[in-house]
């Protein structure tokens, strides 16, 4: 009997499967270093070089707040299996609130998100229960109320990759992929459900009075989005109607409003680049040690951190000083053939690879605009190159050795 195939699109919430593109068809991007049951970034007692700042285990990385599309929230309210009786629960708590509820999104409260902002440099992310997501389920493990249809955020998120840097990227395209989609289809759907309703023309990171005493909006106000009151205690209603929408618009016209768009059409291009990059991750020409990494000491190892501040790598201090050897104007290949011939150093194919993707060597480039991803770590299975760099979560998590051996980098002494 052979393995059924998962793919990325059955790995997508059930609305989406039946709508999205050929590209869904590819084998699923399997995430093993994140390891949410025991979650990689949290303490489980593991021997760290260095000081951890660990996530909390009753949050970990959900300290954050999802806004669900107006038809993934009628998703979870149609839908009457055991398994989301809690999340339907929790969002009709949410929905009484008032506060967030419009008829595109169920979205988190604005002052929520003026502190996550401003918060960035605080390193809340993990640690701040008071940013604990409304369906995040403490008295369950951390169970994830609305799993089935969470937002594009967090069906995106990993604290590690696997593949390293390529990994991220294809999940951070992913993400601004299914973005547009949710955008698309929770305008669409409202606007075909009842062309009156609107949503609060707040401006972004504003904050009105009722915000800042975590207050719903003014009734008149609140009314105002919901055409003039028509669905006023009705939004679970509205919310399921949106939902019936998506769940029969034929895939023509998902094509039409969604993949056919300038945006989608650009967004699907880099998707399938950025899958591709995941298996034929190629290392430029130049390469020089990553300028902005980040290092701390760790006896004879140095801890680096690349574009993941949750995922870092111990390395031999030897290794990290041989790294900061690599010239920018020399290629790669001239680097190689210097270090060999004035410094008795080989660093094996495999290990240059495995470096590249994980950050720790990178192009020359002067400014990188490449965010990082908000996350945790946990080690990696070490493949053959692995077994060289150990990665290991630092900010959180586990901490591993990262050691080149010898015959990877250096000539058999000459007898
Ligand atoms: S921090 Fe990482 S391992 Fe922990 S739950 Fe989140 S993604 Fe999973
Ligand atoms: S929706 Fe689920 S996965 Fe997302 S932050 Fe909340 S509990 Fe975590």
């Amino acid at each position: 009997m052979t393995d059924r195939l998962v793919t990325l699109r059955s790995k997508q919430a059930p609305v989406y499967r039946r709508l999205l593109s050929e590209l869904f068809d590819r084998p699923e991007v399997v995430e093993t270093r994140a390891t949410c049951d025991t979650c990689a970034m949290c303490d489980h007692g593991q021997i760290a070089p260095v000081a951890m700042d660990y996530f909390r285990p009753d949050s970990k990385c959900c300290t954050y707040h999802p806004g669900l599309p107006n038809y993934l929230v009628g998703a979870i309210l149609a839908d009457t299996s055991e398994d989301l009786a809690e999340g339907r629960r929790r969002l009709r708590k949410r929905i009484a609130t008032r506060i967030g509820v419009t008829p595109q999104f169920l979205a988190p409260p604005r002052k929520y998100g003026v502190v996550y902002g401003a918060g960035q440099g605080a390193g809340f992310f993990g640690r701040a229960k008071t940013m604990l997501c409304p369906y995040f389920d403490e008295e369950n493990d951390g169970r994830c109320t609305v799993w089935l249809y969470r937002e594009s955020v967090c069906s995106t998120y990993f604290c590690k990759y696997t593949a390293g840097k390529p990994g991220w990227a294809f999940w951070d395209t992913l993400k601004g992929y299914l973005s547009h989609v949710e955008r698309t289809l929770s305008r669409w759907s409202m606007l075909t459900v009842d062309g009156k309703v609107t949503e609060p023309k707040v401006p972004r990171r504003t904050l009105t009075l009722e915000d800042i005493e975590d207050l719903p909006p003014r009734d008149e106000e609140y009314a105002s989005y919901w055409g003039g009151g028509t669905w006023v205690g009705r939004e679970e209603e509205f919310y399921i109607e949106c939902y019936k929408r998506v769940n029969e618009l034929p895939k023509e016209e998902f094509d039409k409003h969604v993949d056919d768009s300038p945006d989608g059409r650009g967004l699907l291009a880099s998707l399938e680049a950025k899958y591709d990059d995941i298996k034929n991750a190629k290392v430029p020409d130049v390469v020089i040690r990553t300028t902005n990494l980040r290092k701390r000491e760790a006896g004879e190892n140095v801890v680096v951190t690349s574009y993941n501040p949750y995922d870092a790598f111990s390395l031999e201090k030897e290794l990290f000083d041989v790294l900061g050897m690599l010239r920018a104007d020399q290629t790669l290949e001239e680097n190689l053939a210097r270090l060999d011939k004035e410094h008795d150093v080989q660093l094996a194919p495999e290990l240059i690879h495995y470096l590249f993707v994980h950050g720790v060597i990178s192009a020359p480039e002067k400014k990188k605009k490449e965010a990082a991803p908000a996350a945790a770590a946990a080690p990696a299975k070490p493949t053959t190159a692995e077994a060289a760099v150990e990665a290991m979560g630092v900010d959180a998590g586990a901490v591993g050795k990262a050691k080149p051996p010898r015959a990877a980098r250096r000539k058999p002494a000459k007898t």
